[in-house]
């Protein structure tokens, strides 16, 4: 087998350009988180993505639900690599996120603002500029971006959310509006069959290779394979202290979605997803939601332990081979997710459980095992990150920036400390909003309001993350924090400036 790790091409960046040529005086001046050496390399991109799993549920992230999350090839990629604590998406819905990934683009520059956006094959993206420097590209599952995959090798994935069992999936070379085949068994295990098979019958094996490997798990319904079905038949999970508040935030002026709109479709949908513990619930609102809490855990972390072997397969067929050392393998997910904090399920929002997108990653070659990385990351970096890896140009159309160095350990001086937000899906009850977030604050103006017909039309929420957060209480009306809300709104207006989201939203919506 030929060394993946070939010589860069000519779109190197000045930096791998600088250390290539660097002998005593360059190499005095070299940064230090990088050697000469690996600047020659270029590994393998593993990229592992799921949909909807959220920190709160991976062991690795030691927040309210990990001891109960079956998570260890997840956590081993962490403890092997390096643990993102502040990685966010920028629009916390699956279209525009996975828009946002190839593209390095927020929502507004690529299009894919809602649900109903699109990736049109004629844009610019990571996987495009990857191939053009000499890797080999490919794609296995969740797709959603509508129109045809473009800068993949190979691609076979489902074309919507697609379904749990035996799913369809549009392979490379077939009608990508009717070539679809039906596979057998559960999504999560088909989708990384696929990408064994891809990996084990590369054509191009002399070059580096980049796989997107995009679980349908574990999205509502939620739907894990029988061999996980009695995994927490007797567990109770702890509720979230908030789950029963009349009001979380204290101070919100619309529902979201309370966990009785997921009781409700569990009754729609029969008994094939009847909760046990919903029967005995009768028609006291407080036992509906308890029971239909309890029924979204287990579901969920019954689906996640299927996703956690399916990485432990992939990750094991990179030890088998000899390739761990020159793969950079990572797991995220397309957002976060609400696991019945607000009495909430579900995404879309600012709010740190949807804000925020589990990321660990593991390069044995310049990665140290055990790190931690609390710099604010962004779902619009990981296209740059890549080409980084490449040794690629990394163009001006992209808005994100590569963290390569802040894995190693080392923040940039001029890393940014702040992040903007924008998620344009209105969707009665859960408006449209944009908002910024620094390590401290943050402060989230919500427009859409008066989509709802609601008067007041508009409303702010501030969260003082270092003694909140959990953002139970908006301080926005709280005069202690009036010069900090100033400032925030005009750093916010700094932020939409730089990322050109300048246009009134609900006219460009
Ligand atoms: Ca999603």
């Amino acid at each position: 087998m030929t060394d993946p790790s070939t010589t860069p091409g000519a779109g190197m960046t000045r930096r791998c350009f600088m250390k290539l040529m660097g002998f005593s005086a360059a190499a005095a001046a070299m940064p230090k988180y990088v050697s000469a050496n690996a600047s020659l390399r270029r590994p393998n991109i593993l990229f592992i993505m799921a949909d909807d799993h959220t920190s709160q549920a991976i062991g690795c992230y030691r927040l309210r639900l990990s001891e109960y999350a079956r998570t260890k090839n997840i956590d081993r990629i962490a403890a092997e690599g390096a643990l993102l604590k502040n990685c966010f998406c920028t629009n916390s819905i699956c279209v525009p996120s996975r828009a946002s990934i190839l593209t390095g683009q927020y929502s507004h520059i690529n299009g894919a603002k809602t649900l109903r956006g699109k990736l049109d094959p004629a844009v610019d993206n990571v996987a495009k500029r990857l191939q053009r420097e000499g890797y080999e590209t490919a794609i296995v599952g969740k797709w959603h971006l509508k129109e045809t995959p473009a800068g993949f090798d190979y691609y076979n994935v489902l074309r919507g959310q697609g379904r749990y069992n035996n799913p369809i999936l549009y392979e490379l070379g077939k009608d990508f509006k009717k070539g679809g085949k039906e596979h057998q068994g559960h999504s999560t295990d088909v989708i990384t069959d696929l990408s064994l098979d891809w990996l084990k019958n590369r054509k191009a094996s002399d070059k580096p290779f980049c796989l997107m490997c995009h679980f349908k798990a574990v999205h509502e319904p939620f739907f894990s394979h029988d061999r996980y079905r009695s995994l927490y038949a007797e567990t109770e999970f702890p509720e979230p202290e908030d789950l029963f508040w009349p009001e979380s935030p204290k101070g919100k002026r619309f529902e979201g979605w309370p966990l009785e709109i997921l009781a409700e479709r569990y009754r729609k949908r029969g008994d094939r997803y009847a909760p046990p513990r919903l029967e005995a619930a009768d028609d006291d609102p407080r036992s509906i939601r308890k029971a239909a809490y309890q029924k979204f855990m287990r579901d969920f972390l019954s689906t996640v332990a299927g996703i956690d072997d399916n990485v432990g397969r992939l990750l094991a067929y990179l030890d088998e081979t000899g390739r761990t050392r020159d793969t950079v393998v990572i797991y995220t997910s397309d957002q976060g997710y609400f696991l019945g904090e607000h009495n909430m399920f579900d995404k879309r929002f600012m709010l740190e459980e949807s804000l925020r997108m589990p990321f660990v990653i593991r390069y044995p070659r310049e990665i140290r095992p055990g790190t931690t990385v609390s710099d604010i990351v962004l779902n619009i970096d990981f296209a740059e990150l890549f080409l980084d890896y490449a040794g690629a140009t990394i163009p001006k159309t992209m808005q994100g920036r590569s963290f390569r160095q802040n894995l190693q350990g080392e923040t940039p001086d001029d890393w940014r400390d702040a992040m903007y937000y924008h998620y344009w899906s209105h969707s009665n009850p859960r408006p449209s909003h944009y908002g910024i977030r620094t390590e401290r604050y943050k402060l989230i103006y919500y427009y859409g309001l008066v989509q709802m017909g609601r008067k007041p039309k508009e409303c702010w929420e501030l969260y003082d993350l270092r003694n909140d957060p959990h953002e139970r209480i908006n301080q926005y009306d709280n005069p202690e924090h009036r010069d900090t809300i100033a400032t925030l709104k005009r750093r916010l207006e700094q932020l939409r400036r730089q990322y050109k989201d300048t246009e009134d939203p609900l006219r460009t919506q």
